[in-house]
Parts: C-alpha cells; sequence; structure tokens
C-alpha cells in the first residue's frame, strides 16, 4: 500500500526475512534492538494474518532472538507482542510483532511486563 509505512520499508533496514514475513528494528526503540517482524502482505492486524504468516512470523522472531543475543551480550529476556486495533494502542495498521530485548535493571521493577498496556494493573497482588 502506497501509504503505509511497513509496505514501504527500504531494502538495507531488512535484517531477516522470510517467504512471507520480514523484520527490521523499530525506528522508535523502547530499548535497544527493539525489533518488528511484520508479514509482506498489508493486513492490519494479527487475526487478518494466514496461519502461514503467522508461523513465517514466528521463524524470524525466533531468528532475530539469535542474531540479539549474539550482537548483544546483555539482553537477560524479552517482550514480544503485538498490538490488535486502536484501543489496543496499534498506531500502524500493517500487523506488526515487537520483539523487545530486556535487560537486567532497566526499569527498576518488571514485574507483569506485557499487563502493563494497562499501567495500574501491572503488578498483581
Ligand atoms: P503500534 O503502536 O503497535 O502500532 O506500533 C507501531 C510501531 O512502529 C512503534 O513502535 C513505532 O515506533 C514504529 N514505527 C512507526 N513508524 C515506523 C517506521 N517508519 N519505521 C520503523 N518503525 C516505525
Ligand atoms: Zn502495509
Amino acid at each position: 500500500m502506497k501509504d503505509c509505512p511497513f509496505c514501504n520499508i527500504p531494502e538495507r533496514d531488512i535484517i531477516h526475512e522470510n517467504g512471507l514475513a520480514l523484520c527490521f528494528l523499530d525506528r522508535y526503540p523502547v530499548t535497544e534492538g527493539h525489533s518488528l517482524i511484520i508479514p509482506k502482505r498489508h493486513v492490519s492486524g494479527h487475526f487478518q494474518a494466514t496461519p502461514n504468516e503467522v508461523s513465517a512470523i514466528m521463524e524470524l522472531a525466533e531468528l532475530r532472538k539469535r542474531s540479539l543475543l549474539e550482537e548483544f551480550s546483555d539482553i537477560t529476556g524479552f517482550n514480544i507482542g503485538t498490538n490488535c486495533g486502536r484501543s489496543a494502542g496499534q498506531t500502524v495498521f500493517h500487523l506488526h510483532w515487537h520483539l523487545i530485548p530486556r535487560r537486567d535493571g532497566d526499569i527498576e521493577d518488571p514485574r507483569g511486563g506485557v499487563r502493563g498496556v494497562i499501567p495500574v494493573k501491572r503488578i498483581y497482588p
């Protein structure tokens, strides 16, 4: 799609690629190495993707996890996830999975991780 940033990722920015998906760095990273994995086909969100596209995305998530661990010796965890719909926080409507490297101590108390989409609910009792 002409106006979609993810349909127009420059070739030089692609880190990993397979038949149906590709991986590149997030332009506004949450942490160093924050990567996005998308299907090549323009679909708005996770539930619009085919099983083969989901599988291609997960294959690249695994590859990118490995390349990040080779590049950065200080990575100790990851958050992985995708926002589906404006109410869930999605801002670019071409499906993308976030792969966010985490390092011990990057925030004071990381408990709850992705539960932090509703910040006051991140830490459960
Ligand atoms: P979301 O809010 O889940 O839709 O995430 C969109 C993500 O895309 C954000 O993390 C942005 O930093 C990232 N982003 C937006 N535009 C670009 C771009 N042109 N290239 C790479 N990443 C982008
Ligand atoms: Zn697109």
